[in-house]
C-alpha cells in the first residue's frame, strides 16, 4: 500500500504503517492535550499505541496460522480502521480457512485473559487504588482486547466471523453456496447494524456500508474464482493484439494505437522479449511532451506483471487487481500475448453460461 512506512519484519512479514494511522495517533494526542495537559495526552497516545499492538498480533495469530498450511503474508498495513494483513490466497479447505480465521480473535481473547489474570494479582492487596492509572490501563486494555474479539466475530465479511461462518457451511455446501448464503446473512447484519446507526451513532452507518460492499465483493470473487477454476492462463489470453517495438519513436506508437481499439500496449525487445506495457493515457502523454521523432521507450512502463501461459488462471486473477494487463510469456521471456481484466471477464461470461464449454480447442 502506497503511503505506508516499514516499522520491522517479523518472521518474513513486514508489518508497516499508513500515514493516515500517524495522523490519528498525532490527532488523538492533539485533543487529549487540549482538554487535559500534557500526561492525558501521552496516557492517550500510549493506550491507542497498546491497542494497536494488540490488532498487530491479532493479524499475526492469522498469519502465523496460515503458515502452516503453506500460505504465506508479505506484509501487515496498520490503518486506522485496523490492520490488513495482505495473505497470498486464502485456502479452499474449509477446516484450515476456519482455523486461520479464528486465531485472530483467540489471540485477543488470550491477552484479555493474561490481563484479567495480572489484575486479579494486583487487585488484592490494591482494591483501594483502583484509580492507580496503571491498573486503570491494564482494565481499559482487558476491555478493548474483549471488544475487538468480538467485533471480529461478527458474522459478516469482511469480519473474521464471515469467515467462520463460510468455512462452517462449506462443510456441507459447496464453497460457492456457502460464500453466497454467508453474504447474504453479512448484508443482512449490515442493515440492522446501519438502522441502528440512523438513530445513534453515524459511525455505524459508515461501517454497515463498509460491511455491505466487503460483503458483495466476496460473494463475485468468489464466484470469478469458481468459474476460472481449471482453467489456464492461455484460455483466456489474448493473441490478436498490436505490439509496439523498443525502439520505435512516438510517431510509431501513436500509428499503432490509431490502428488498434486496444487500451494496453505490450512492448517488445529484440526475439520478441516482452519489456512493459505501455497504455493509451502513456502514448498520448509522450505525444504532448514529446517530439514525436522521440524514442517512446522512457514511458514504457517497466514494473508491468507477467504470467506464464501454462499457470492457472485464478492466479492472473491477483496480478490484475494491481494492474489492467498482463503479459504472457513463454520460458525465455517472449511475448505470448496478454490477460486484461476484460478478457477474463469473457472467459466467466462463456464458462457460466456454458460450464461444459472446452477452451482453447478450437
Ligand atoms: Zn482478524
Amino acid at each position: 500500500m502506497r503511503w505506508s512506512l516499514t516499522l520491522g519484519s517479523f518472521k518474513g512479514t513486514a508489518v508497516r504503517i499508513h500515514v493516515t494511522f500517524l495522523l490519528l495517533l498525532a490527532w488523538i494526542g492533539f485533543s487529549a492535550y487540549r482538554s487535559g495537559g500534557p500526561i492525558a495526552a501521552r496516557d492517550s497516545v500510549l493506550f491507542i499505541t497498546l491497542i494497536f499492538t494488540c490488532v498487530v498480533l491479532h493479524e499475526f495469530g492469522h498469519i502465523l496460522t496460515a503458515r502452516r498450511f503453506g500460505i504465506v503474508s508479505k506484509e501487515i498495513t496498520l490503518l486506522p480502521i485496523g490492520g490488513v494483513a495482505s495473505l497470498d490466497h486464502m485456502p479452499e479447505n474449509p477446516y484450515e480457512e476456519l482455523l486461520i480465521a479464528l486465531a485472530g480473535p483467540a489471540v485477543n481473547i488470550v491477552i484479555a485473559a493474561a490481563l484479567f489474570l495480572a489484575i486479579g494479582a494486583i487487585e488484592p492487596g490494591a482494591l483501594a487504588q483502583l484509580d492507580d492509572p496503571h491498573v486503570n490501563l491494564f482494565t481499559r486494555l482487558a476491555a478493548a482486547n474483549v471488544f475487538l474479539a468480538l467485533f471480529n466475530m461478527i458474522p459478516a465479511f469482511p469480519m473474521d466471523g464471515g469467515r467462520v461462518l463460510r468455512a462452517v457451511l462449506a462443510m456441507r455446501l459447496s464453497r460457492q453456496r456457502a460464500t453466497r448464503i454467508a453474504a447474504l446473512i453479512g448484508q443482512g447484519f449490515a442493515f440492522v447494524l446501519g438502522f441502528l446507526g440512523l438513530f445513534g451513532n453515524p459511525l455505524l452507518v459508515f461501517i454497515a456500508i463498509f460491511v455491505y460492499m466487503a460483503a458483495a465483493g466476496e460473494a463475485q470473487m468468489t464466484a470469478a474464482s469458481e468459474a476460472t477454476r481449471g482453467l489456464k492462463v492461455e484460455d483466456a489470453m489474448e493473441t490478436r493484439i498490436a505490439a509496439i517495438d523498443w525502439g520505435a519513436d512516438i510517431g510509431a506508437a501513436v500509428e499503432t494505437l490509431l490502428a488498434t481499439a486496444q487500451e494496453e500496449f505490450p512492448v517488445v525487445g529484440a526475439n520478441k522479449r516482452f519489456m512493459g506495457l505501455l497504455s493509451r493515457a502513456d502514448i498520448i502523454e509522450a505525444l504532448q511532451t514529446q517530439d514525436r521523432r522521440a524514442p517512446v521507450a522512457p514511458f514504457v512502463r517497466k514494473e508491468a506483471p507477467t504470467i506464464e501461459a501454462g499457470a492457472s488462471l485464478d492466479k492472473s486473477l491477483d496480478k490484475l487487481a494491481f494492474a489492467p494487463a498482463v503479459g504472457v510469456v513463454d520460458g525465455a521471456g517472449a511475448l505470448l500475448g496478454l490477460v486484461t481484466r476484460q478478457g477474463v471477464a469473457e472467459v466467466i461470461l462463456i464458462a457460466s453460461s456454458r460450464p461444459d464449454w472446452s477452451f482453447g480447442k478450437g
